[in-house]
């Protein structure tokens, strides 16, 4: 990549050209692509070309939105927002009403075929589907409406890509996902309560550099985020093989950060990589199992928003010993890594070392700046 098209990156995204390339590798990392994608990933993001977006508000809490957006993540909010010409969007729009809605026809008309859709928030469908309107229009006409002449869609949170929180039973108002409506055309769910941002703009970044959706699993999630189980990469699965667990909040086992599995934890049976990418930026631990609160299985259909709390999960590959083994807890140096459990933490971490990189963009251009070293 040359140096005009690094500059112009520098000045366009705010941040250094190694922060930057750093920030390619870190995501064809993060997706599992192959040696050579990172090129093609800075191509993309270097280039002109954005994709119209029209991002649709449905029955939500729009903290998909707000996760996205959050200050502590300028530098994403940023990229998210430079790649991506957003041309419809209720929340961040300062336009509104007629104005708006005129907004949205326009892209779309100009933008046949070429436009992403992304839908935030699930679909009541009960009669007639009156329960969430728009300018006058329930939320599935708006739907369809806007999915027909869209290149992809992607359902970013549990309520669009399947009902979420707003489909609990009894679901009084009908609610259901995107792909539950939509079938004639590529759907990508990104589900979560909220969803990771670096897992969505991957997922933007896939479809902008290789003009195709990423490879997506049974639930139409893309692998590269939701191929494990959150169990996998737990940092406290070394305590659920040895047999450690909090029997309840605030106890010793709880205050030692041991497993929750028996507080109602269900990463034994949700596929996210929350545990390797984390959310925030504060560090290690800043998930909800890093937090000392069960996973409540909010990326797994099924799972979030519909069992219980003190349900136990059901492990999807291995059954918790009915006795546990002496565990001898050494000072200073806690549980051995020599578990498969272990093992499988350190691959998770790699695999999420990627956002891990994306995340510290922004602190690493300070660091570097002031430590002179640009
Ligand atoms: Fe982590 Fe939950 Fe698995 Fe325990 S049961 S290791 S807390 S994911």
């Amino acid at each position: 990549m040359n140096d005009d098209i690094l500059n112009a990156i520098e000045t366009k995204l705010g941040v250094s050209r190694r922060s930057f390339l750093q920030l390619c590798t870190a995501m064809a990392a993060t997706m599992g692509l192959p040696k050579g994608a990172e090129a093609a990933i800075a191509q993309a993001i270097a280039s002109p070309r954005r994709p119209p977006v029209i991002w649709l508000h449905f029955q939500e809490c729009t903290g998909c939105t707000e996760t996205l957006l959050r200050a502590e993540h300028p530098t994403l909010e940023r990229l998210i927002l430079d790649i991506i010409s957003l041309d419809y969007h209720e929340t961040l729009f300062a336009a509104a009403g007629h104005q708006i809605e005129a907004a949205r026809k326009a892209s779309m008309a100009a933008n046949k075929g070429k436009y992403l859709l992304v839908v935030e928030g699930a679909t009541p469908m009960k009669d007639g589907g009156i329960y969430c309107k728009i300018a006058g229009q329930t939320a599935h006409d708006m739907l369809m409406e806007c999915a027909a002449d869209a290149a992809a869609i992607v359902a970013i949170g549990s309520c669009a890509s399947w009902g979420g929180m707003p489909s609990t039973s009894p679901n009084p108002t009908g609610s259901t996902g995107v792909p539950v409506l939509i079938k004639d055309k590529p759907v990508v769910s990104i589900p979560g309560c909220p969803p990771n941002p670096y897992n969505f703009l991957s997922t933007v970044v896939h479809f902008l550099t290789f003009n195709k959706l990423p490879d997506l699993d049974a639930k139409g999630r893309p692998k590269f985020a939701y191929g494990r189980l959150i169990h996998e990469n737990c940092e406290r699965r070394a305590h659920f093989d040895a047999g450690r667990f909090a029997q309840e909040f605030g106890d010793e086992g709880h205050r030692k950060g041991y497993c929750l599995y028996k507080l109602g934890c269900k990463g034994p049976e949700t596929h996210a990589n929350c545990p390797a990418i984390l959310f925030g930026d504060v560090g290690s631990g800043s998930w909800p199992v890093g937090t000392g609160h069960p996973c409540i299985g909010c990326t797994e259909q099924g799972i979030g928003f519909q069992k219980p709390i003190y349900a136990l999960a059901e492990p999807e590959y291995i059954v918790p010993p009915a006795s546990y083994p002496h565990v001898v807890e050494q000072q200073g140096e806690g549980v051995t890594f020599g578990s498969a459990a272990g093992l499988a933490v350190i691959a998770g971490l790699a695999a999420g070392a990627g956002a891990a990189i994306a995340r510290n963009l922004g602190k690493g251009d300070r660091d570097d700046h002031s430590a002179g070293k640009e």
